[in-house]
């Protein structure tokens, strides 16, 4: 049976994700920072519940032990956790602004992956799925136009899409240094949840659709690609 984590499965995509995936039989566990939702969660669902947030070392740590004693390796990892950031012009964002996107966003996966990587190396076919964004592309960001498909509706964030771009980058740099790990990148699309105060244009079902054939294809799937419910998104 796969066994397969998701950050920030509470709520919105990662929750959908979560729910599918119980649903094809993985052994489910949902990674919440606040252990009554996660409790809630993981219930509704009957999948496990874990404590994890992705900003703090300890409690990453002590969650990879928790799945370590449970479930011995882990098949998936879904970094899904983040967050969008305030809403404020390009001039008025400071560093501390984009440091609290970035430190769930990039730095949150990167503790996450690591913490994991133990378990990960002990099963047969090991895959990360890592929900960036559209607004993360270097190559839509530079002709929004010629990619509504992927983006419908351009919004420029500093902290938000910049965080996205390095997680894209981060996940082919695992990918190159763990071939025995498929590494990929998915955007969900413009989906409503409470990231965007439910103005997506998607449920949750259709967004969450490329994160579960990702979690679903495992190790035996590509590695270092971005995709979207379309197909290949562009760098
Ligand atoms: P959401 O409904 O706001 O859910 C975000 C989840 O991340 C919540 O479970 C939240 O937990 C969790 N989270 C935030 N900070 C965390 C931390 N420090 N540690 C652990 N969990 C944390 O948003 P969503 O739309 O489902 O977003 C999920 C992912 O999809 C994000 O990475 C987002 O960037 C990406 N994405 C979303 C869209 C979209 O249109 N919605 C499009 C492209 C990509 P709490 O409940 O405790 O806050």
């Amino acid at each position: 049976m796969t066994t397969t984590l998701i950050t920030g499965a509470n709520r919105g995509l990662g929750f959908e994700t979560a729910r599918r995936l119980r649903e094809a039989g993985h052994t489910v566990y949902v990674g919440a920072r606040d252990p009554e939702r996660g409790r809630a969660a993981a219930e509704a669902i009957g999948a496990r519940s874990v404590l994890l947030d992705v900003t703090d070392d300890d409690c990453v740590l002590a969650a990879a032990e928790y799945v370590r004693e449970r479930s011995g390796h882990l098949d998936v990892l879904v970094n899904n956790a983040g967050v969008a950031g305030p809403r404020k012009e390009a001039a008025d964002i400071t560093v501390e602004d984009i440091e609290a996107v970035y430190t769930p966003n990039l730095f949150g996966a990167v503790r996450v992956t690591q913490a994991f990587l133990p378990l990960l190396q002990k099963s047969s076919a090991p895959a990360v799925v890592n929900v960036s964004s559209g607004l993360g592309s270097l190559a839509i960001a530079a002709d929004p136009e010629q990619h509504v498909s992927h983006v419908p509706v351009y919004y420029a964030s500093l902290g938000y899409n910049t965080s996205k771009a390095a997680l894209n980058m981060l996940t082919v740099q695992y990918a190159k240094a763990f071939p025995g790990i498929a590494f990929n990148a998915v955007d969900p699309g413009w989906t409503a949840t409470d990231l965007n105060g439910h103005t997506g244009i998607q449920t949750v079902e259709e967004g969450a659709q490329v994160i579960v054939r990702l979690a679903m294809e495992g190790g035996g799937g590509p590695t270092g690609k971005f995709f979207g419910n379309s197909g290949i998104v562009p760098w």
